[in-house]
């Protein structure tokens, strides 16, 4: 690989008396990148095989675009799963993350920093929470609630009530304590010992949740809507009825919402939906618009049990990536335009899904959804459907085994639903030959 290639054109910039931003953005946008059959080659080569990847590899975006090296363009509908919120390098995130980025990278956390106090704050504020804490991704996030929920408990009431139940289909990311809490053996194998304490019932199923608490039960994790679960929607009042649950026998809720969180689903927060508030709740994917940030939130009764000491992360908050998550929250939530966008384009999605769902019932077994989290499960293959749509120009991708997915940006347009149905009919219709 030939570092030159990369460089000689910022050297030129730099040497010259242009060193502004935007001249050194437009050389970088066209620089010659290397090809996608070498850069496949290096990959497999260096790279640890631990993702079945497309053979595609994508050097820039922008909104709903990415395109190769060879300048294909596809449309995203899988957005980073669940991650490019805005589409791919947003002007606002774009420039907060330059703004930022002049002036302060990273300090540690034994110090206060502004960026990291204002996005709690806007957290807090439009949020069942009171405090915030933050870390790099959805699985640290998940593990700080974990450890809050012992801590709390073990605080309050005692120290042999560590339970926490969770659910079957369930996914809460990949480190020793969330693979314990996902309800899916095959994110387990290979790694056991798992954590003790871990309980699991079937995700909707209000009387499994009732008979699996016991007097060691201390929480009951949930993801509002199970993501890579396959999209699945609780039954109505599920949610309502858990909070009663958890009331009654003094348990927390904590609410997963690292895939559905930050308008993904027409509200900023999908419990808003369901008419109940958790006692902790995760986010990640969605809030930083692509850099790497989780969240914890809590109630101000349950943060209280972490104290100085209790849990820490270097680069949880840091500055540069608190500056992306407030220009990503607030374009979400200015005037609540993009969450209504959010609601509204959903359904038009899902309308069409439907109308495919009737036109080909044998292959397509159903469409589900909420805003832009949508599924189609499906009854022929799913990688076959994935392959000629990229040769198409969409990125979709499947969870589930059958469960087509689609978490395109918030500002994907009519339109682009449309060329994307049109083309699944046609490659269903094939399939059909
Ligand atoms: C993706 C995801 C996680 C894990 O997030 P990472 O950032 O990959 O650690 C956890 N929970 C849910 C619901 C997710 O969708």
């Amino acid at each position: 690989m030939s570092y030159k290639i990369l460089h000689e054109p910022f050297l030129s910039i730099f040497l010259g008396n242009q060193t502004n931003l935007e001249a050194i953005y437009l050389a970088m946008l066209s620089l010659p990148f290397m090809d996608t059959k070498s850069l496949i080659k290096e990959s497999e080569k260096y790279i640890m095989h631990t993702y079945s990847r497309n053979p595609v590899v994508l050097i820039k975006g922008r909104g709903t675009r990415v395109f190769s090296p060879e300048g294909k363009e596809y449309i995203d509908f899988v957005g980073g799963v669940a991650v490019n919120i805005l589409g791919h390098c947003h002007r606002r995130v774009v420039i907060a993350l330059q703004k930022q980025s002049q002036r302060l990278i990273h300090v540690s956390n034994l110090y206060h920093i502004e960026p990291q106090i204002m996005l709690a704050k806007i957290l807090v504020e439009h949020s069942f929470a009171d405090k915030v804490f933050f870390c790099n991704s959805g699985a640290e996030a998940n593990e700080a609630a974990i450890k809050l929920a012992r801590k709390y408990t073990k605080d309050m009431i005692g120290a042999d009530k560590y339970e926490i139940i969770t659910s079957y289909g369930s996914f809460h990311g990949r480190t020793m304590a969330t693979i314990t809490a996902t309800g899916q053996e095959k994110f387990q194998k290979g790694f056991a010992p798992l954590l003790p304490g871990f309980k699991y019932v079937p995700f909707g199923d209000i009387n499994a949740l009732k008979n699996a608490v016991s007097p060691k039960t201390c929480a009951v994790l949930l993801e509002p809507i199970q993501g890579e679960g396959g999209v699945n929607i609780p039954p109505p009042d599920y949610l309502k009825h858990v909070r009663e649950i958890c009331d009654k026998n003094n348990l927390l809720l904590i609410l997963d919402e690292v895939q559905t969180g930050i308008g993904r689903t027409g509200k900023l927060f999908a419990y808003e939906h369901f008419g109940i508030t958790p006692d902790i709740m995760t986010i990640a994917k969605g809030l930083g618009a692509g850099v790497p940030i989780g969240a914890m939130l809590a109630t101000e009764k349950v943060a209280n049990s972490f104290v100085p000491g209790s849990h820490a992360s270097t680069f949880g908050g840091n500055p540069l990536v608190c500056s992306a998550a407030i220009a990503t929250v607030e374009t979400i939530l200015e005037d609540g335009i993009l969450l209504d966008y959010c609601s509204r384009i959903g359904e038009y999605f899902l309308s069409k899904l439907k109308e495919l769902k009737n036109e080909f019932n044998s292959e397509i077994a159903d469409v589900r959804g909420l805003g832009l989290l949508l599924g189609m499960q499906m009854n022929i293959d799913c990688s076959y459907i994935v392959r000629e749509c990229l040769e198409r120009g969409f990125l979709i991708n499947y969870t589930a085994n059958n469960v087509i997915r689609f978490a395109p940006p918030v500002i994907v347009e009519e339109k682009e639903i449309d060329l994307l149905l049109n083309n699944l009919k046609e490659i269903i219709e094939q399939y059909d030959e």
